[in-house]
């Protein structure tokens, strides 16, 4: 990132490792609608000559004195979202803010991220995983945020065994959550979203029906299909602003909206007055940034080891080398239809 809507090549010096810290080599990549709203929307202010990209798989290059399970060569997954573990918010169980709100989140926010020759990893131990024998890459890098964020939207909206559950959304962020509700237990459960790649995964990963917000209104489809009730949970992975005033207008009182959309612009949110029971509805809502680091990125990959989830499947644009990189950023920001995600593989 150049600065606001601006995108291209910089030099920049290797990044050093701390005692405790890697030096990591990429072996796949994959942009983020995150980053699209960090560069084209400007969504956390200027940056410039910031290195973008917070989704790898790669091979460790140099080590701290202090880094005890990993060794250089070993290939790694690296989460997003790479906490100070030693920090009071750690501690209070929201290592994602550790230092700050969002400050877990140091890839191309706060230091220079993965889009690079090298990329610093801070605490290795304790946010890297190994890479599982056979797992493929484009297996792998899907589970730095993708499906730590789909499934965390899941595991945030309290669902409850067979209860009702719609997934707004349903780009990569979404088709993991609708994969996580249905591994916690949905019954009836609705994706909503239009493009025909993502509905067609959006079924199989278990969603119920399909809503398209292009051809009527979604608070309209859902409640006449619930007879006016709404659903028990909803999770937020796409939309625009308005998007958190839908779901509160879809939720059962006492239900919960889980948010996990990236706001990239404008100042206040709107909560709807009245479907929100004139503030006494009980219906929560909850946002957060996904979970990160080691035992995280080791849960994601065993649900693809045991069968759980597929999230290769969403990657539909495979591209090989470095020079790749820039046109799947903005294939990930031009979202033709027949886009879920791109996946950009790197010299081994
Ligand atoms: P995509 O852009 O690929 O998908 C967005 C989805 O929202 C699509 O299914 C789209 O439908 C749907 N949509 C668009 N407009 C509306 C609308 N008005 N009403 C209902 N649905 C709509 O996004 P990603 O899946 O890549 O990312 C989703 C969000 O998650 C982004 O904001 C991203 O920044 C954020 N994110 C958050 C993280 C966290 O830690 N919380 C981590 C990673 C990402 P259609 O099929 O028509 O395109
Ligand atoms: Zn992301």
């Amino acid at each position: 990132m150049l600065g606001i809507g601006k995108v291209g090549w910089i030099d920049a010096e290797r990044p050093s490792a701390g005692p405790y810290d890697a030096i990591v080599r990429p072996l796949a990549v994959a942009p983020c609608t995150s980053d699209v709203h960090t560069v084209w929307e400007g969504a956390l202010g200027d940056r410039k000559n910031l290195i973008l990209g917070h989704e790898a798989v790669g091979v460790i290059d140099e080590i701290g004195s202090e880094v005890k399970d990993f060794k250089p060569g070993d290939k790694v997954i690296v989460p997003a979202i790479t906490p100070d573990w030693r920090s009071m918010a750690a501690q209070d169980g929201v290592p994602m803010h550790s230092n700050g709100m969002l400050g877990g989140w140091k890839f191309s926010n706060s230091k220079n991220g993965v889009f690079a020759e090298f990329f610093h990893v801070n605490d290795a131990d304790m946010n890297l995983a190994h890479l599982p024998k056979g797992m493929p890459r484009e297996q792998a890098v899907m589970l730095s945020d993708m499906a730590t964020t789909g499934i965390q939207g899941a595991e945030m909206a309290k669902i409850k065994t067979g209860s009702t559950v719609a997934v707004i959304g349903i780009g990569p962020v979404g088709l993991m959550a609708v994969a996580g509700a249905s591994i916690l237990g949905a019954g009836r459960l609705f994706a909503v979203g239009s493009r025909k790649a993502s509905v067609d995964l959006a079924l199989e990963y278990g969603a119920s029906e399909i809503i398209n917000y292009r051809t009527g209104g979604l608070v309209e489809q859902i409640l006449e299909k619930t007879d006016g009730k709404g659903v028990d949970s909803v999770i937020i992975a796409g939309g625009n602003e308005n998007t958190i005033s839908d779901a509160v207008k879809i939720a059962k009182p006492g239900g919960t909206v889980s948010n996990i959309s990236y706001y990239g612009t404008g100042d206040i949110l709107p909560i709807p007055r009245i479907a929100w029971g004139m503030g006494m509805s009980q219906k929560d809502i909850r946002g957060g940034l996904t979970n990160g680091g080691r035992l995280r990125m080791e849960r994601m990959a065993d649900l693809c080891i045991y069968g759980r989830i597929k999230p290769e499947k969403m990657a539909t644009h495979i591209f090989e080398g470095f020079d790749k990189i820039e046109e799947a950023l903005m294939l990930m920001k031009e979202k033709p239809r027949d886009l879920i995600k791109p996946v950009v593989l790197l010299d081994e």
